[in-house]
């Protein structure tokens, strides 16, 4: 994870003359995370090498704009493997996929390519360690999520899911001295540790993961929230309604003290009635979403008096991700 800074409030823009009081503060760190721009350059890599159509199993991350924008160059998006013609180029989301789709991808011959993030990959290989040590694995994430499915069908035998606090009652275990947690990649921590500590008042032996699951651009977006929520009459976060980063990011101003707080894909879906009597807007954009969709907002925000723009930075992220082996000698300049 990259390592906290102290947080800095500073102005970083100006234009034209603010109305008396009204402010946007941006968080930063906010928008793509090292693995969404490692996916989406990986399928732009896959087209300019294979040429259309490229096929990509479920959205290649969860953002509206940015599967358009790939539609629209050729890319076909598929819900399973079997909409695919044999021997065509395939691509795995940044997701993750289980065994059982490497394998059914296989015996039509596709030719796959897999943009899983490196840090679902990661919890993969847990999963399989613990499952190999004959542990019960409690998977802490959202019942029907793509990612959960992955992990889940590396261990189906040994993975329970665990969909937050209230499901911790359902849960049982076969050896108390032998449980582990896990968790998906882009939960709310806060909510995460809630279900932690319910799932050890009832097993007190269980074991934490070797190392975070839930991911370092999940965290530092929600702290980076968290510090500027409570000066918020109203928090727009930019993000899709399938992408649970995002969720969790409304679901966190929320927590954080903001008075309002909403999702859009789009400015054009920004309400002026929300602005209503607010002075103090806060922006931010789950880990999949472009930097050009919040410059919309922000331009929005601007033609409403709200030209004053502070940025509100928590972290400074530098992580970059290898593309897959396959690609690797395209990597853009
Ligand atoms: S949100 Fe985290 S786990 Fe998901 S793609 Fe980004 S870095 Fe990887």
């Amino acid at each position: 994870m990259s390592a906290p800074v102290p947080l800095e409030v500073g102005i970083t823009r100006s234009a034209g003359s603010p109305a008396a009081g009204k402010r946007v503060l941006l968080a930063e760190p906010r928008g793509y995370c090292a693995g969404v721009d490692r996916a989406v350059e990986t399928v732009e890599k896959a087209l300019e090498k294979h040429g259309a159509p490229i096929y990509v199993r479920k959205e290649i991350v969860h953002n509206r704009h940015v599967v358009e924008t790939l539609a629209e160059r050729g890319v076909v998006f598929v819900e399973e493997t079997d909409e695919v013609p044999e021997g065509a180029v395939l691509v795995f989301s940044a997701h993750g996929v289980s065994p059982a789709v490497h394998a059914s991808a296989a015996e039509r011959s596709l030719r796959t390519i897999d943009a899983t993030c490196p840090l679902v990959t990661k919890v993969h290989q847990e999963a399989k360690r613990f499952a190999r040590d004959d542990y019960d694995i409690l998977l802490i994430g959202h019942e029907g999520h793509e990612e959960v499915e992955g992990t889940a069908g590396e261990a189906p035998d040994h993975v329970q899911l665990v969909d937050g606090p209230d499901a911790v009652d359902q849960v049982t275990v076969r050896d108390e001295a032998k449980v582990i947690w896990l968790s998906q990649t882009t939960l709310s921590v806060d909510e995460t540790m809630e279900t932690v500590q319910r799932l050890r008042a009832k097993f007190p032996l269980l074991q934490d993961p070797p190392s975070d699951d839930i991911c370092y651009a999940t965290q530092n977006r929600q702290v980076a929230v968290k510090a500027m929520a409570p000066e918020c009459d109203l928090v727009i976060v930019v993000g899709s309604r399938n992408s649970s980063n995002s969720v969790r990011l409304v679901e966190v101003a929320l927590g954080a003290g903001a008075r309002a707080a909403h999702l859009v894909d789009y400015a054009r879906e920004v309400d002026p009635a929300w602005l209503d009597g607010v002075r103090t807007v806060g922006i931010t954009s789950g880990a999949s979403v472009p930097e050009v969709l919040v410059r919309g907002v922000i331009d929005l925000l601007a033609e409403h008096g709200f030209a004053d723009v502070q940025s509100v930075t928590t972290a400074n992220e530098t992580l970059v991700f290898a593309l897959p082996r396959e690609l690797r000698s395209a990597r853009r300049a």
